[in-house]
């Protein structure tokens, strides 16, 4: 059973497995080392709340059930759906939070360039901009990635605390152990759901499903939260979206 990049399901669990590996391995201190190196203080700016700088902001599934007693039209299933079955229905991992359609396409919950929820605010809005996961160059070199943006935001100290740098390290790891577990169990649940049910991938499918939307047509999606598939069905009109052709910024996982 294929996905939407071509790769069957079992594989792309295997490989999202290897990476979990790889990332429960990597040394606790030696991040921490690195987030002391960087010395990145955040400034609130508030850029790196809008599309601008990130495609979408997932929420982990925790993250949901804080913002449905926040504000429950502050999410949406989360952009770019990865599986369309032959019947036109379309998967997807997850939600994301809103963005308001003003120029920067800037988080819902972002007024006037400040978080109004910042001590509410979500699991990758603590982290960001620190991360760690892999990345293959183009010449097929594969190194770790922590930081993103460095050195075009915030502002940057000389003596970090090490307490502080170690609790930043641990968040990182915490998030992005949630973020793989959660995909591992959006492709499981995909995998056993197409089973049963006798659904496939369908990419030509996908394309008019896609186009459909795009054009104002209203979907059906499935989206995988807290272990279920919950239905929705949306038109680009209620949905905020991502337009990579008017943002063309990656995704904040
Ligand atoms: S919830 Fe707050 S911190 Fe998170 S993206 Fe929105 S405005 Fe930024
Ligand atoms: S993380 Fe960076 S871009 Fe985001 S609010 Fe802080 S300083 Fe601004």
């Amino acid at each position: 059973m294929d996905s939407s990049c071509g790769v069957p399901i079992p594989y792309r669990i295997i490989a999202l497995m290897q990476e979990r590996n790889r990332l429960f391995a990597y040394p606790m201190e030696h991040l921490a080392g690195e987030i002391k190196a960087t010395g990145f203080r955040c400034n609130c700016c508030g850029t790196c709340c809008s599309r601008t700088v990130n495609g979408h902001i997932f929420l982990l599934d925790h993250d949901v059930a804080e913002v449905k007693k926040i504000d429950p039209a502050a999410f949406e299933p989360a952009p770019d759906p990865e599986f369309c079955d032959q019947n036109g229905t379309m998967y997807v991992s997850g939600y994301a939070l809103r963005m308001k359609n003003d120029i920067m396409g800037s988080c819902w919950f972002l007024e006037n360039g400040r978080c109004r929820i910042y001590d509410q605010r979500f699991s990758v809005c603590r982290t960001y901009p620190h991360m760690l996961r892999r990345n293959c160059d183009e010449s097929g070199e594969v190194t770790w990635l922590q930081f993103a943006q460095l050195n075009e935001h915030g502002r940057y100290e000389k003596n970090l605390p090490e307490e502080e740098c170690i609790l930043v390290a641990r968040e990182v790891k915490e998030y992005e152990n949630a973020f793989f577990t959660h995909q591992i169990s959006f492709l499981e649940t995909i995998h056993e759901y197409f089973t049963v049910h006798t659904l496939r991938h369908d990419q030509k499918m996908y394309d008019d499903q896609m186009l459909r939307f795009l054009h104002g047509g209203r979907i059906k999606i499935m989206v995988y939260h807290a272990g279920e598939l919950k239905e929705h069905r949306i038109t680009k009109e209620e949905s905020s979206g991502c337009d990579p052709c008017r943002y063309g910024a990656p995704n904040r996982r």
